[in-house]
């Protein structure tokens, strides 16, 4: 008898983007279930597929609907090409593809109105997105039976219900946690293994929703959290949480452990090898997690623990743990002599930022209280200054406030580490390490938390920034 009870894994887009990962991930069902009686899979679609069913999406706004056979024929070759090699019962293997073929014709039909219309509500955009995960279980559902794994493909939809803020949807935990028992828990009784979507979700109503990009490991919390399972495993495309982005630092370190408030700044400031939202119900749950690589399922990966003393860690050398880039941001400064002790300006700006539906990942102030400066993501920079000039229109007339402006792209570099809060000199190392290497720092924040540094720098000074502060990482 297996020892422990339930585990949930899910695999990633490259996990499950090709013959050779599928086969791999495969074996790594199999030999889950001699270590738990209980195990669900949750599969992100195959590799590139959520941008292409998103571009079509933005192309057909535009009314371009010339590249959608191309991408209906891109999107057929992908999964029929894993059909073809693994699902070996000719009846299964046509029925899968008939399936999958029925979902790419509903991608033209809604290219085609979304033309029509000429816009693309972030509701389509939803269900056009919701679709590659829903070809991707099917097609590894199929997979695993033909390899004899009693497995069934299951869509999310059915149980994890979510509000309609379509893109972002968050869950509401109480009926997802009664559906999703109902739903998985009859399945596992039989021992099957549902396979099911990552990524989506459905309104009370049972309209599409998603989770945000990179969601399918929140999907994978959220179901280990309600089920409950002894484990979540997240299997990837690197060894686990890593000191840094491995495409920037060739010398990427695995980190064997993290605890959870070091991953939950990793996650929040851009290393996108866990989803941020993911962390919160495995802790509130008490439930194991670990990132794995589907590509070398012998390495243990990546643990989370729980928070240690910091001072532990320091004692171990482990002060800066890990550096992280979050690219594409502007930096947004208010500035006038006029703000100064008036209360309210920092309330009135970030009300008007949040009217812009526009998240803010790094705030600073300086002490003088003469300006007000944050970072939002590039794309966002317009509707964000064209809100504030809006809000404080009197104050610009008054020559209170003086100017609303904001950079170039800038990088909001991070590093990260728990044995930082009690070590003096931190900030030093890091500012002259920076400094050092030219990398010039345009703000500053330090999280309330003491577990990370933030800097912000222009674009191109991004790798720099990040190579040169892995070094105090890795000597
Ligand atoms: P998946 O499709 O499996 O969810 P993602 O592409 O979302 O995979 O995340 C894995 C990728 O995250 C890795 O291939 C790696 O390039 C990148 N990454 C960024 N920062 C880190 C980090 N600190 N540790 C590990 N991987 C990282
Ligand atoms: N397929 C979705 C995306 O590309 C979700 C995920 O991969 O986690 O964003
Ligand atoms: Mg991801």
């Amino acid at each position: 008898m297996p020892e422990k009870q339930t585990l949930v894994m899910k695999f990633g887009g490259t996990s499950v983007g090709s013959v050779d990962a599928l086969m791999k991930v495969t074996q790594i069902v199999k030999d889950a279930r001699i270590e738990y009686a209980r195990v669900v899979v949750i599969t992100s679609a195959m590799s590139g597929v959520t941008n292409l069913l998103l571009d079509s999406a933005a192309l057909a706004s535009q009314g371009k609907v010339d590249s959608l056979p191309k991408a209906e024929s891109s999107l057929r070759e992908k999964h029929f090409a894993a059909a073809d090699a693994l699902i070996m019962d000719e009846e299964l293997r046509e029925a899968t593809k008939s399936e999958i073929n029925s979902l790419i014709f509903s991608l033209i039909d809604l290219c085609k109105a979304i033309a029509v219309l000429g816009e693309a509500s972030p509701r389509v955009l939803d269900t056009v997105a919701s679709i590659g995960e829903r070809m991707c279980i099917r097609l590894l559902g199929a997979i695993l039976e033909s390899a004899g794994v009693n497995a069934k493909a299951i869509e999310s939809t059915g149980f994890i219900v979510t509000n309609a803020h379509f893109q972002h949807a968050h869950p509401d935990f109480k009926v997802t946690t009664e559906k999703t028992r109902k739903l998985l828990n009859p399945l596992l009784e039989n021992n099957i293994i549902p396979v099911t979507t990552g990524f989506i979700g459905a309104t009370p109503e049972g309209v599409i929703t998603t989770l945000g990009r990179g969601g399918s490991d929140y999907s994978a919390a959220i179901i280990g959290a309600v089920l409950p399972a002894d484990d979540v495993w997240i299997w990837t495309d690197v060894d686990g949480i890593m000191t840094t982005d491995p495409r920037i630092v060739k010398g990427a370190r695995t980190l064997s452990e993290i605890t959870y408030s070091e991953v939950a700044e990793l996650a929040y400031y851009g290393a996108n090898v866990l989803h941020p939202k993911t962390i919160r119900p495995v802790v509130d749950a008490g439930i194991g997690l670990r990132i794995c690589n589907t590509f070398n399922p012998s390495h243990p990966g990546t643990r989370l623990i729980a928070n240690v003393p910091s001072d532990s860690q320091a004692r171990n050398g482990q002060v800066v743990k890990a550096v992280t880039a979050i690219r594409n941001q502007r930096l947004v400064t208010i500035e006038g002599r006029g703000m100064l002790g008036v209360p309210g300006v920092a309330a009135r700006a970030f009300g008007a930022v949040a009217s812009t539906k526009t998240s803010v990942p790094l705030i600073t102030q300086a002490s003088s209280e003469q300006s007000i400066c944050f970072a939002v993501p590039s794309e966002s920079a317009i509707s964000v200054i064209n809100a504030l000039q809006a809000v404080f229109a009197s104050e610009i007339e008054d020559e209170d406030i003086d100017r609303v402006w904001m950079t170039e792209d800038v990088s909001i570099i991070t590093v990260v580490g728990v044995g930082m809060r009690h070590t003096p000199g931190v900030a030093g190392q890091v500012f002259t390490q920076l400094g050092n290497n030219k990398a010039n720092v345009l703000a500053i924040a330090q999280g309330s938390s003491e577990v990370s540094i933030s800097m912000v720098v222009a674009a191109v000074d991004t790798e720099l920034a990040v190579r040169s502060l892995h070094e105090l990482i890795v000597k």
